[in-house]
């Protein structure tokens, strides 16, 4: 193991909150001290977010760190992890912050720890440019427990921006040692949903964007469903999930205030559009997601139909912890190929 301490540039790339969540999971799994200067140098807002500090308290609390710059606003973080361990952890963000985005930052280095952990995370449950719960019960983690532990998620309210308020349960089997998974076919597409999810709205919403998918995606057994959801303040979301031989995709998108229905589903529709057309199994968002689990794992390949700025930024803070190999090339104009190990 490498003693001296990892310096990343936190303004690299999309300059956001992955790199952050990425650099502590690795220290702390490889071990090495961490300082982190200009972090989220590239967003409006910069530095530490209240979601972002919950995330680094909650990577102290796992690894009985030695923290320096834990404060809104900061810009620079030094980590020293200790020993990682599972166990029973409430982490409440107080905001309508992401909780699948503080679970990304503990989730790598529990899945491998000694221990089983329970986790209890307050906070948005549904949040724009984050992973909804949705995308995690049924798309990265089943992913991830094929390469090993079994992580099973169980939500008790829905918490959307701004009010947030959501809970959400995390139960988290750990491995010693991920095994590799290979994600080049995506198969025959075997169902497609279209759901929408409505709290505190009207239904009227959800219907509106459900038959605008059915209307324009052209999938003649699209089934289609609207859930009113319990939260403490209103929000609205429609998926789009495509059930696979080897893979399920959902697509997400935000009812926002002031914007009609038909155009929050017309971005689902065009990505959508954009998922099925390249035939790849990954989608953009799970892209920069596995790459993690694949660098533990010591190798693994995936045809994604989006190369991302997250995706890219991700490879090269995990190498700068991880002695591996990454090589990412075009398969055609709509897939890349990415192999890890
Ligand atoms: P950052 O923008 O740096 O805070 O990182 C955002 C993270 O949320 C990345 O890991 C994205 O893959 C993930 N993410 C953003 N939007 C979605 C979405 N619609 N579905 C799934 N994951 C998402």
């Amino acid at each position: 193991m490498k003693e001296e301490t990892v310096t990343i540039d936190g303004s690299i790339g999309e300059g956001g909150g992955q790199i952050l969540r990425t650099s502590l999971a690795l220290s702390m799994i490889m071990g090495r001290s961490l300082r982190m200067e200009r972090i989220r140098a590239g967003r409006k807002k910069s530095g530490l977010q209240r979601q972002h500090l919950v995330a680094l308290k909650a990577a102290q609390e796992i690894s009985a760190a030695t923290v320096q710059g834990a404060e809104i606003g900061s810009s620079e973080i030094q980590f020293a992890p200790g020993r990682v361990t599972g166990g029973t952890h409430n982490f409440s963000i107080g905001s309508a912050g992401s909780v699948a985005l503080v679970l990304q930052t503990v989730l790598p280095a529990l899945m491998i720890a000694g221990e089983t952990s329970n986790l209890t995370l307050e906070g948005g449950t549904h949040n724009p440019r984050a992973p909804p719960v949705d995308f995690l019960e049924r798309v990265f983690l089943p992913v991830l427990n094929r390469m090993g532990p079994t992580v099973t998620t169980s939500i008790e309210r829905y918490g959307f921006y701004p009010v947030g308020g959501g809970c959400l349960h995390v139960n988290i089997e750990p491995v010693r040692k991920l095994a590799r998974i290979d994600l080049i076919e995506r198969g025959q597409i075997r169902e497609s949903k279209a759901t929408a999810i409505v709290a505190c709205l009207p239904e009227s919403i959800g219907h509106r964007e459900v038959r605008f998918v059915k209307d324009n995606l052209d999938i003649y057994d699209l089934h289609v469903a609207v859930r009113q959801v319990v939260s403490p303040g209103p929000g609205n979301a429609l998926f789009i999930e495509f059930v696979s031989d080897g893979i399920t995709e959902i697509i997400t998108s935000f009812g926002k205030r002031g914007v009609a229905s038909e155009t929050v589903a017309m971005d689902a529709v065009k990505e959508a559009r954009r998922y099925i057309a390249s035939g790849a199994p990954v989608g953009p968002y799970l892209a920069d997601q596995l790459l993690i689990p694949m660098a533990l794992a010591n190798g693994g390949a995936f045809r994604t139909c989006q190369m991302t700025q997250h995706t890219l930024t991700n490879i090269n803070v995990i190498k700068r912890f991880i002695d591996v190999n990454v090589e990412v090339r075009p398969i055609d104009d709509k897939v890349w190929h990415i192999e890890i190990g």
